[in-house]
């Protein structure tokens, strides 16, 4: 049987890699990294096991949760710390977000925790919302759009935007409605924004948008490694495709290993054949030709010695599970998550010790990340009370769509986090179906299978 060729080993590679030697495939996976699991990474800074990609997953849908069941881990599902996030905002003050409000967006523009952060013109402006008809906004592009049209600029770019900016990287106006399933759904019902968000939150009680796993995320990269094994699925690290077709890959040539004096557009690399299934950015031209568009994400991590002032501060007045920056404020961190007051598990294993992580757009001093954090909890963090400083720098995939032809998952296609990358990557096995030979089997020993296959 011809081999299938899974190209990179990140989160999606590792979901269609399993469902598909389960459907009968002779699997391999080729990565170009020296381990797999791509943005889901363990790193152990100070001696803790952290995560430094994904740390959470959305529990809308149940999609994750399903898989995790599927793998025998959904009782490793934990709760994050249930309190609101703080905001950052352009007035320099830091204060609790909304506590029923969904990406920002507020059940009642006009309450006390909203005011505090939009100002009184802009929440009142928020209540126009309630007395246009359902449709007005409900065809817009955008998440900005939507929100703009009903309740004004004030609560998109002084609530809104630092909250979608902090989860997803992106403001408002550049993301799909769809980034808050059922919203348009529940405005067309409840004929205001607002009441939509609240009927969504009731449907989801505050702590339950995201979990996470008992010792991180990784666990997940964890087990499915375990089951890839299992089924004697080889995964060839240190290979980088340069180039996909249908039926082959061609790797990247090592410029080490090339003799000297070759033209590097006159060498080849080697060349491996079979069905290739792509689960790796920047391999796959958009169908509109263009190039795909790449972000930097740039972490730094700090853990504050056990014992200190500054560890007992914030031990005590933990801001929710972090903070979320406006645009315009003497903060450059985009975001700010108190790992070790959200996650139970990470308070255990960091014992005494307290963890933060800042996200930016460019890359951060060690000192100026703390300096932020020093703002953004109201604490005083001496350098001596830092005992790991850990820079980490993610280069992400835009989303795009996929010309036809060779079959391709991840978040390029899916769009970001892991419930919709786990669910594109399980799907797409599913639409590739088991290996041709198999199918061909299949059908000449029982044409009713062939039959259904057909149907659906
Ligand atoms: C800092 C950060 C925090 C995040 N937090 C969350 C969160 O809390 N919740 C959530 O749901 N999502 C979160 N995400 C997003 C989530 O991690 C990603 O959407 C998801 O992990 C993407 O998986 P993937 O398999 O599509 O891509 P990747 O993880 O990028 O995997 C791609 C793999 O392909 C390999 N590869 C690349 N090029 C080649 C090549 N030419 N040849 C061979 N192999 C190649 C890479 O080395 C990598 O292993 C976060 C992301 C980041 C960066």
């Amino acid at each position: 049987m011809r081999e299938t060729l899974v190209v990179g080993a990140g989160i999606a590679g590792l979901v269609v890699a399993r469902e598909l030697v389960l459907q009968g495939h002779r699997v391999r996976v080729l990565e170009a990294e020296a381990n797999a699991g791509g943005q889901l990474l363990r790193k152990s800074i100070a001696g803790i096991p952290l995560d430094a990609g994904a740390e959470a997953f959305a529990t809308r849908g149940g999609t994750v949760r399903a898989y995790l069941e599927r793998l025998g881990i959904a009782d490793r599902v934990v709760a994050s710390l249930d309190a609101p996030a703080w905001l950052h905002a352009r007035t320099g003050t830091t204060v609790p977000l909304p506590a029923v409000s969904l990406l920002g967006i507020p059940s009642a523009p006009l309450a006390e925790d909203v005011v505090a952060v939009v100002g009184r013109t802009a929440a009142w402006r928020g209540m126009t919302d309630a007395l246009l008809p359902g449709p007005v906004g409900a065809k817009s592009a955008t998440l900005g759009e939507l929100v703009r049209r009903r309740m004004g600029d004030g609560i998109l770019e002084r609530l809104v935007a630092p909250v979608v900016e902090g989860i997803h990287s992106k403001h408002p106006d550049e993301l799909p409605v769809s980034v808050a399933p059922g919203l348009v759904h529940h405005l067309l019902r409840e004929n205001s924004l607002a009441r939509a968000v609240a009927r969504l939150r009731t449907d989801a009680p505050a702590g339950s948008l995201v979990a996470g796993l008992d010792g991180g995320m990784g666990m997940l990269v964890d087990t499915l490694l375990a089951e890839l094994d299992r089924y004697g699925v080889p995964i060839e690290y240190g290979v980088r495709v340069a180039e996909v077709h249908a039926d082959r890959v061609v790797l990247a040539v090592d410029p080490g290993a090339s003799p000297a004096g070759a033209d590097a557009d006159e060498l080849e690399g080697d060349v491996r054949e079979g069905l290739v299934v792509v689960a790796a950015p920047g391999l796959v031209t958009p169908a509109d030709g263009r190039s795909a568009t790449r972000t930097a994400t740039h972490l730094m991590t700090l853990v504050i010695e056990a014992g200190t002032d500054a560890a007992r501060a914030l031990a005590e007045n933990p801001r929710g599970t972090g903070v979320l920056v406006a645009r315009g404020t003497d903060v450059t961190a985009r975001a700010l998550t108190h790992v070790s007051a959200k996650w139970a598990w990470v308070r255990e294993a960091a014992a005494g010790r307290e963890v933060v992580r800042l996200s930016y757009e460019s890359a951060p001093s060690a000192d100026s990340a703390r300096r932020d954090a020093e703002l953004l909890l109201g604490v005083s963090i001496p350098e001596a009370a830092v005992v790991a400083a850990e820079a980490t720098t993610w280069l992400r995939a835009g989303r795009f769509e996929a010309a036809p032809g060779i079959p391709i998952t991840g978040e390029q296609v899916s769009g970001t986090g892991l419930a919709s990358v786990i669910d594109h990557a399980h799907r797409l096995a599913e639409i590739i179906g088991p290996p041709a030979s198999e199918a061909a089997a299949d059908s000449s020993t029982d044409p009713a299978a062939s039959t259904e296959r057909t149907a659906s």
